[in-house]
């Protein structure tokens, strides 16, 4: 029977965020006592939060020096909970911040570290974790005979925890910070306003269609952008590129400014997971088109009906002009008094 530790940084609230709460189900079901590890500045509020979860113990380390993402502070941290916890199997989000301080801590302690799972059950008395190989082309399920195993789940992938607080035995961890990195704040890789938003229920695309010269021969890219920037706000989508037009900008070429390298999905980009998405100005090549994999409900605009999208790609294809589409969608999202 594995001890199982599930592994939580808290969010700026002081509590749970969505990926760990989606987690925690994941650890619970995989039967045998779990252990509760925090780590924060405070992590009562977290430890309350699911304090009727039904863990054997909730463990914590805490303090201002564990309130950033660092790897020097979050191995320390991470390693104590380990230890105390004596757990086989550690079972956690997979957030930037333990994706950067996991691994170095599953070779410290002579264990192994599997990231981009999807899921982790029981099969035949024996853990095994589900992840996607070779740019989510093919699905495995592996097991390990390595411990400590650690585990980092997907977010998007499992329910959310939703039973009731209460109040958490919460057993604190000395651990003296120990670093020589001090860090100095966070500097978004994106000068202007979010639009990759992971929890969003539409995935907006946009091709280097918005980009080309239209029907009256000319490029409108400032109208393309006002024309994406106001789908978004009205509609909290969030926004994917093809590589065609996150590339432009290393052309030279007139582009959105609020595209980058980040909002490219495919083969060479991102597979987020939505429940739906809209793919406009976009040709639908297999590239662009393996990152919609997660995708549940697919639609798109595209001028040209024999695009990839018309190829079975997508659920609903509208052979249309996006600008009007888009255009017409927004009048019809405004705010009405
Ligand atoms: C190894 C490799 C890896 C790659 N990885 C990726 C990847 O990760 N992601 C990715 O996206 N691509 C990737 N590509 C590139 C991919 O093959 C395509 O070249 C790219 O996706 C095309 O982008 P696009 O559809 O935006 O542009 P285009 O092919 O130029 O298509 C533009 C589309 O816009 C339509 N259009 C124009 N105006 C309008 C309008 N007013 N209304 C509606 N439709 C309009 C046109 O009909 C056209 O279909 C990769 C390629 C290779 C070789």
């Amino acid at each position: 029977m594995e001890r199982v530790l599930f592994l939580a940084h808290t969010e700026p609230d002081g509590r749970l965020g969505k990926a760990a709460l989606e987690t925690l189900p994941a650890a619970l079901a995989l039967g045998g006592e779990t252990v509760i590890g925090l780590v924060g500045p405070s992590t009562a509020p977290a430890a309350d939060q699911i304090a009727a979860c039904g863990a054997v113990r909730f463990l914590a380390v805490e303090g201002a020096e564990f309130a950033v993402s660092r790897y020097a502070t979050d191995r320390q941290a991470v390693e104590a909970l380990c230890r105390e916890s004596a757990a086989t199997l550690i079972l956690a989000p997979h957030s930037s911040r333990w994706v950067r301080a996991l691994p170095g801590v599953s070779a410290r302690l002579n264990g192994r570290v599997d990231t981009h799972a999807t899921a982790i059950s029981v099969v035949n008395e024996v853990p095994a974790v589900t992840r996607w190989f070779y740019r989510q082309r093919m699905e495995g399920v592996l097991t390990r005979a390595q411990r400590p195993w650690f585990v980092l789940l997907e977010p998007g992938c499992h329910p959310a925890w939703t039973g009731p607080g209460g109040c958490a035995a919460l057993e604190l961890l000395r651990v003296e910070p120990a670093t020589r990195t001090i860090v100095t704040g966070l500097r978004a890789s994106q000068a202007g306003e979010q639009t990759i938003r992971p929890d969003a229920p539409l995935l907006f695309v946009a091709g280097a269609g918005w980009t080309k010269k239209q029907a009256d021969g000319v490029a409108h890219v400032e109208e393309a952008e006002r024309l994406i920037l106001d789908m978004l706000r009205a509609s909290g989508a969030s926004l994917g590129g093809s590589k065609s037009l996150v590339d432009l900008s290393g052309e030279g070429q007139a582009v959105l400014a609020c595209m980058t390298h980040l909002n490219q999905i495919g083969q060479t980009g991102s597979t987020p997971r939505h429940p739906k998405g809209l793919s406009t100005c976009c040709h639908g090549e297999e590239p662009h088109v393996v990152g919609w994999r997660f995708i549940t409900e697919r639609r798109a605009i595209n001028l040209d009906p024999n695009c990839g999208w018309a190829r079975g790609k997508a659920d609903v294809l509208y052979v249309a002009d996006a600008f009007a589409v888009v255009r017409e969608v927004n009048r019809l999202l405004e705010p009405r008094p």
